[in-house]
């Protein structure tokens, strides 16, 4: 059994960008969970699968392979044998993740291959149900938020910097839907571990917030 770090939260908390430097730091690897659920959506969108056809995606995800691989230590998303880690981070994508992660039979598809991989490596874990669901045994566990303002800008910055134009007040409204759609849920919504420690990255700098997240490892 690894050393198990649970870091869950709603989007654009910071959770990848302080995972991905925890990791780094300690020598864990990262596994980005959500890019697994990403890989799944694009999958669907692909093969021009209605996301909101819950029996057709049922269906479909037998043939969706997800693989997780390491390249320089930065985690690849393998999809049927295809690297497909850029096309994952589009906003279409974002919204049909969190459409299609909300069926059993997606959340079961990648439950094997998360714990496979806690099980066998020290791992800095992020999501949205590791401490709840996936892990629920996890040495350390963290859920890590900030204000949905502070999310959105964050988001917005990030786009921006990509060269992608999008109005800010857009990106608020789509991450106060994917937060509603991911928190209630009935199969692992999104929610606080009783037993993890709440860490609110608003007011923190990453430098703050990966210093918070040590202390609690070591
Ligand atoms: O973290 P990220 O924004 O990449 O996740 C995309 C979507 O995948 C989330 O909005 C959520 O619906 C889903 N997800 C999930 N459980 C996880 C990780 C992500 O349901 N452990």
């Amino acid at each position: 059994m690894g050393f198990n770090v649970a870091i869950d939260g709603p989007a654009g908390a910071g959770k990848s960008t302080i995972a991905k430097r925890l990791a780094k730091e300690l020598g864990f690897i990262y596994v980005d969970t959500g890019a697994m659920y990403r890989g799944i959506a694009l999958y669907m969108i692909k093969n021009k699968i209605d996301t909101a056809d819950e029996t057709a995606v049922s269906e479909a995800v037998k043939q969706a392979q997800v693989k997780i691989a390491y390249e320089a230590g930065e985690q690849r998303v393998i999809l049927n044998g295809e690297d497909v880690s850029g096309e994952i981070r589009t906003e279409q994508v974002s919204a049909a993740a969190s459409t299609t992660s909300a069926y059993k039979a997606v959340r079961a598809h990648l439950l094997e291959l998360q714990r496979t991989l806690a099980s066998e490596n020290d791992v800095i874990m992020d999501g949205r149900d590791i401490g709840t669901t996936i892990l629920p045994d996890a040495d350390v566990k963290v859920y890590l938020t900030a204000s949905v303002e502070c999310r959105a800008k964050r988001r917005y910055d990030e786009l921006t910097a990509k060269g992608e134009v999008h109005e800010l007040e857009q990106i608020e409204e789509d991450i106060r839907k994917r937060d509603h759609q991911d928190m209630t849920r009935e199969i692992s919504p999104l929610k606080k571990a009783d037993d993890a420690t709440e860490v609110d990255s608003s007011d923190m700098s990453i430098d703050e917030v990966v210093e918070t997240i040590k202390k609690l490892v070591k």
